[in-house]
Parts: C-alpha cells; sequence; structure tokens
C-alpha cells in the first residue's frame, strides 16, 4: 500500500478552550473506527475568528466545531447554512462540502437523538427552562420533530419572548412564555422537562433550578443539557421521584457522532464517546 502521511484535519474554535472535552471524545471515536483523522482542539478569540476560518480553509480541514464565544459570530465567514441552523441562527459544526464551508447546528439534533432513545417527542408537550443558545437550538429541533407545544420558561421576559416569537413565526409547534420569578409548577399534563440553562454547572454544582419538584410525576421524562458534571440536582431529584432522565452527556455524544458522520460519512459507536467522557468525569 502506498504510505499516505497526510491526515484529514478536523477540530474546535472557541474560547476558553481547554476545559472543552470534545476533543477527547471525538479521538475516542477516530481511534476506534481505525480512522487516521486529527481533531485539533484551538483557543481562538473573537478578533481572530476570521483568520482561523481562513486558515482551515487555507489547510483544507474537513470540517471543525465553533463553540462559546464563535456559535453565531462565525456565519459571516461561511459559504451557507444547513436548515436548522438557519432558523436557530447560530452554528456549532461546519462541514466542508465541495469547496463550501456550511454551517450546521447539531446541538438541538444531539440533543433530539438522545431524547429518542427514551421517548419520541412527536405530538408530546414539553416545559423547556432557558432561552439561551442551547434553549433554542434544543426547542427548534424538537419543534422540527413534531413537538405538540413547547412551554418556555425563563428568567428574563425578553429573551424568553424572543424564543418564543421564533417557534411560533417559523415552525409549526405551538409556543408560549412563563416568566422564571419564582418556584415553578410543572403543569401535570407535560411529558417532557429540559434544563437548557446554566443551571447547575461546574464549578456552581449546588446551584438548583427553582421548580416545585412536587409536580414532576413518573410519567414524565426530564432532561438536563448540563454535561460537568452528569448528574446534577435535576437528575438525581428526577429520579428520586420516578422520572425517567436523560443527561446532558447524551447531548454532548450525539452532537459529536452526528458532527463526524458529517465529516467523515461514518456512525461511529456513540457507547465509545460516552465512556471516554464518564472517565473524564468519573460517572
Ligand atoms: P446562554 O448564556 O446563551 O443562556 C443561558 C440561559 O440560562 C438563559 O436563558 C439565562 O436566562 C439562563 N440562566 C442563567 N443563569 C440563570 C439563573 N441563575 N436563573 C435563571 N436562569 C438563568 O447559554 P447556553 O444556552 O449557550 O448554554 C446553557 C447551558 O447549556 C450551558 O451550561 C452549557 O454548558 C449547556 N450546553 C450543553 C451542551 C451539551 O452538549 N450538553 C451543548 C450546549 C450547551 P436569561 O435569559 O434570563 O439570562
Amino acid at each position: 500500500m502506498e504510505p499516505n502521511f497526510l491526515s484529514p484535519l478536523t477540530g474546535s474554535f472557541a474560547m476558553p478552550a481547554a476545559e472543552n472535552p470534545t476533543v477527547a471524545m471525538v479521538e475516542a471515536a477516530y481511534r476506534h473506527h481505525g480512522l487516521d483523522w486529527r481533531y485539533i482542539n484551538c483557543e481562538v478569540p473573537p478578533e481572530r475568528l476570521g483568520d482561523a476560518v481562513r486558515g482551515a480553509r487555507a489547510m483544507g480541514w474537513v470540517g471543525f466545531n465553533c463553540s462559546i464565544p464563535h456559535k453565531v459570530a462565525v456565519i459571516e465567514h461561511l459559504d451557507g447554512l444547513g436548515e436548522s441552523a438557519q432558523i436557530i441562527g447560530a452554528v456549532n459544526t461546519i462541514v466542508r462540502r465541495g469547496d463550501q464551508y456550511i454551517g450546521e447546528n447539531t446541538d438541538g439534533k444531539g440533543f433530539v437523538q438522545a431524547m429518542r432513545e427514551v421517548i419520541d417527542p412527536q405530538g408530546k408537550t414539553v416545559v423547556i427552562f432557558g432561552a439561551g443558545g442551547a434553549a433554542r437550538a434544543v426547542s427548534v429541533e424538537l419543534a422540527l420533530a413534531g413537538a405538540k407545544s413547547i412551554l418556555v420558561v425563563n428568567r428574563s421576559q425578553k429573551n424568553g419572548q424572543v424564543l418564543v416569537d421564533l417557534l411560533n413565526a417559523k415552525t409549526g409547534t405551538a409556543a408560549s412564555l412563563q416568566v422564571w420569578d419564582g418556584v415553578v409548577d410543572i403543569p401535570p399534563g407535560t411529558d417532557i422537562v429540559i434544563n437548557a440553562t446554566s443551571i447547575g454547572l461546574y464549578p456552581n454544582v449546588d446551584q438548583q433550578l427553582e421548580l416545585n419538584l412536587d409536580s414532576l410525576s413518573p410519567h414524565m421524562v426530564v432532561a438536563d443539557g448540563i454535561h460537568n458534571p452528569p448528574r446534577t440536582h435535576l437528575i438525581r431529584n428526577a429520579e428520586k421521584r420516578g422520572c425517567r432522565v436523560l443527561d446532558g452527556l447524551g447531548m454532548l455524544v450525539n452532537q459529536g457522532v452526528i458532527g463526524i458522520k458529517y465529516w467523515t460519512g461514518i456512525d461511529v459507536d456513540a457507547a465509545v464517546m460516552r465512556q471516554t467522557l464518564e472517565k473524564i468525569f468519573y460517572v
């Protein structure tokens, strides 16, 4: 066989970048599947984002992820957007198609893929806490997956209303807003409850949602977007009440699986990626 010392390149642009575990998870998948690919974790300051994208083009990168603070800013450096990235207005995965860089959003897709292992969102009633980037990505994908209704519960009325208006204008799902200014009761007919705020994220692991835990019932599926630590107060409390739960590792792993599929065309083993993260987070 002809030797080939040129590995296809992928990676991530973010700032900060040091605490982002994606490189460990993606490279574990590359190794497991015998792919001689690389994933390079890069710290890119906002004022250098354009240079970084031009550098990736010059070096022929197959694609890359963008994380905080680049998910919206990267769009002006790209050649087009996928359907949900366009609705969400943010990109976390860039894919080279022909000689174009196309922005996709796999955060919400990864979440929905993880959710499908527990419950099909089609026709379901959803309560989501938060209205930031993660809530936007997750709720748009749930709407595209056929959720019946989405109640957005958010601290800032303004941010919550922007998301509700977006869902009502661009998807067929009925969205409404509840301003979060005290302890919230989950309506009894709810099927899926999601924390898409940053509450519970390391190092503030003891911060808890203002939520009446007695309003959770065993028929509900409770999901948390927080992956560090994966076993948040919400996940543990919901388990105690007999709910089925979905932790933030499911979202992180599945957005990675979808991104690798975009880049390599291969369906990688999600379990290998999850085990890598579990070792990192001592689950
Ligand atoms: P944003 O900063 O865009 O949004 C944060 C949201 O949390 C806002 O709705 C904000 O409300 C709300 N919030 C923050 N603090 C509080 C508080 N003390 N009380 C009430 N509401 C609060 O962040 P992102 O949406 O990008 O990220 C949110 C979380 O999702 C992060 O922790 C991130 O780690 C996680 N995430 C996980 C992923 C995964 O793969 N598992 C992927 C992407 C994100 P307000 O509008 O009022 O400010």
